[in-house]
C-alpha cells in the first residue's frame, strides 16, 4: 500500500482560533515591511541569485507562476510545488538571518514573551499532537526531545507537561533560552547533539534554501525509529489556491518554498524518512480569504468561491473549513515522519 493510502489521519480541530490570534496585523505588517526592504538590500543583485531544481521532488520542470516583492515564484511541472526561483544562495541567506533588521525584529518580538501568549494555541496543539504520536513509541527509557531553531521556548513547558520525555534540547535556538520552572532545556548545536528520539521543526521548511539537505542533517542526528514533527504551509491549500499571488503574508525570504502535498510526501521520503502522518488541520483558510476580499473589494474570485463566501452564512463557512481539514485542502500542514530503523 502506498504511504498516501496508509496514513490519512483526518484531523479536524476547532478551538475558535482566529488569524489575528496568531498573526497580529500590526506586528506582521512591520515584519513583512522590514523583510521586503532587507530582502531587496541583501538579495537585490542579480548575481546573488541562483537557479534551483524543485526543492520538494527534485525535478527541474519549473515555469514562472507569479512575481511578488521583486522575486519570481515558479511552479514545478511535476509536483506543482511553488518556490522562489532563482533564489539567494545559502551563504547570503545565512548572512540575512544573522544581520538583517527583520531577523532582529522577529527575535525581539518572540523573546518579549507576549508572542508565546499569542502562539499558545499552536504550541499546545503541537505538543499534544507530538504526545499522541510519540506516546505509541516502543521505548524502554524516556525518549529525548529536541526542538530545532527554537523561536518559542514555551514549547518546552508544554512538552514537559506531557511527562513523556527525558532530556530536552533546543538545537540552534534563535532566541535566548532560559530554564523555566517546568522545563530544564540544554542548548546545543546540531553537530554536538546526542542521538535524538523525537525532534520538532515547526515552520522551518518554508524558508530553507535546500529543504532536503535540512532534513538529511536532522536524519543523521536522529536515533533509529526516531520521530520528526514538521509544520509548514502548502500551496495545495484553499487560501493559497484561491488567492495565489494575492495571498497576504507570503514574502521572501520567509516563504521560499510553498510545497504541494504531493511534493512534501516526496521530500520526506527522499530524505530517508517514512511517513507517519500528513494532515492539514488549518482553521484559517476561509477566514483569510474573507479578510482579503474585505480589504480588496475589486478582487475577482472564482464564481463558486464567491457564492460560498458572499451568499452563505458562517455555519456554511465553518462546515467548509472542516471539509478542507478533513480532505487535506487547508494550507496549514503538519507532518510526522519516522527515521527508518537501521
Ligand atoms: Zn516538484
Amino acid at each position: 500500500m502506498s504511504a498516501s493510502n496508509r496514513i490519512m489521519k483526518h484531523t479536524v480541530l476547532s478551538s475558535g482560533l482566529h488569524d489575528a490570534d496568531i498573526r497580529p496585523p500590526a506586528l506582521m505588517s512591520e515584519l513583512m515591511r522590514l523583510s521586503l526592504r532587507d530582502a531587496a538590500r541583501f538579495f537585490g543583485e542579480p548575481d546573488a541569485l541562483e537557479s534551483v531544481a524543485c526543492p520538494a521532488c527534485g525535478q527541474d520542470e519549473a515555469r514562472p507562476a507569479f512575481e511578488k516583492g521583486g522575486f519570481t515564484f515558479a511552479q514545478c511541472g511535476a509536483c506543482q510545488s511553488l518556490y522562489v526561483n532563482p533564489r539567494a544562495n545559502a551563504a547570503l541567506l545565512d548572512r540575512y538571518y544573522s544581520e538583517s533588521e527583520a531577523s532582529r525584529f522577529r527575535a525581539a518580538q518572540f523573546a518579549e514573551g507576549a508572542a508565546s501568549q499569542r502562539r499558545y494555541h499552536q504550541l499546545r496543539s503541537n505538543a499534544s499532537w507530538m504526545g499522541q504520536v510519540a506516546g505509541e513509541m516502543d521505548s524502554e527509557t524516556s525518549p529525548t526531545y529536541a526542538d530545532v531553531q527554537t523561536y518559542s521556548p514555551a514549547i518546552f513547558d508544554e512538552v514537559a507537561e506531557l511527562g513523556l520525555f527525558g532530556a530536552l534540547y533546543s538545537i540552534d535556538p534563535q532566541v535566548p533560552m532560559v530554564d523555566s520552572e517546568k522545563a530544564h532545556v540544554t542548548s546545543l548545536r546540531l553537530e554536538e547533539s546526542p542521538p535524538l528520539d523525537v525532534v520538532s521543526a515547526f515552520e522551518k521548511l518554508e524558508h530553507q534554501y535546500a529543504p532536503q539537505g535540512f532534513l538529511e542533517q536532522l536524519h543523521q542526528r536522529m536515533a533509529p525509529d526516531g520521530l520528526l514533527f514538521l509544520t509548514t504551509r502548502t500551496c495545495s491549500g484553499f487560501d493559497l489556491q484561491v488567492l495565489w499571488d494575492k495571498a497576504p503574508y507570503i514574502y521572501v525570504p520567509e516563504h521560499l518554498n510553498l510545497m504541494s502535498i504531493d511534493g512534501l510526501e516526496q521530500l520526506v521520503q527522499r530524505s530517508g524518512f517514512e511517513l507517519v502522518e500528513l494532515s492539514t488541520p488549518g482553521q484559517l483558510d476561509v477566514e483569510l480569504v474573507l479578510q482579503v476580499c474585505a480589504a480588496n473589494p475589486s478582487l475577482v474570485l472564482p464564481p463558486f468561491v464567491h457564492t460560498l463566501l458572499a451568499d452563505r452564512d458562517p455555519l456554511a463557512h465553518r462546515d467548509f473549513q472542516d471539509f478542507l481539514q478533513k480532505h487535506r485542502l487547508s494550507s496549514h500542514v503538519r507532518i510526522a515522519v519516522r527515521k527508518q530503523g537501521e
